[in-house]
């Protein structure tokens, strides 16, 4: 049995923890959220500390200082962040859900998370060259590919206010 199956997320190694990550690098984009209904919309605006050829931050250990709202994932919080993508490994397993197909621990190819269409790569631009003021125009609505899935009101502009990455 794989290591993700047979593990809770507590349980897991440092190594096979960060192994879970798919490198979708959805989790570092700018979120919106609708200050009337507290409905989170994801834009194509991502960090600036992010790679856009790997889709890997460029300075991992020192994010937290660097990029005071990047939250870092522990088994504690995972379930707890209300706008980690439903396609997030991290997520899928704490909710009980398994990997999908296009994970690379699952296809053993790290370019499905690009051909599922999870990945960002090629899809987003840098923060450093969108105004505060233009990221409602980013508001994009990114595929959920999970049968559990609920779509309805994604994508919808009202006003938002960013909440961080
Ligand atoms: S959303 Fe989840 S799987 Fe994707 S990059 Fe972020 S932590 Fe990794
Ligand atoms: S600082 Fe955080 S949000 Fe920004 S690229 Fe690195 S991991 Fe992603």
């Amino acid at each position: 049995m794989a290591f993700w199956e047979d593990k809770k997320l507590g349980e897991m190694s440092r190594a096979e923890w960060e192994s879970l990550c798919d490198g979708c690098a959805r989790c570092c984009l700018i979120k919106l959220e609708d200050i009337d209904t507290g409905e989170i919309i994801t834009s194509d605006v991502h960090c600036k500390l992010l790679d856009e050829k790997t889709c890997r931050c460029t300075n991992y250990p020192d994010r937290a200082s660097l990029v005071p709202d990047c939250i870092a994932l522990s088994p504690e919080n995972v379930g707890r962040i209300k706008w980690m993508p439903l396609t997030c490994a991290y997520r899928r397993l704490a909710e009980g859900r398994p990997l999908a197909w296009w994970h690379p621990l699952i296809s053993g190819d790290p370019d499905t998370v690009v051909a599922a269409g999870i990945s960002i790569l090629g899809r987003t631009v840098s923060e450093t060259g969108v105004g505060a003021d233009e990221y409602e125009d980013h508001a994009v609505d990114w595929p959920d590919i999970d049968p559990d899935d609920d779509l309805e009101g994604r994508g919808k502009r009202r006003q938002k206010r960013e909440i961080g990455k």
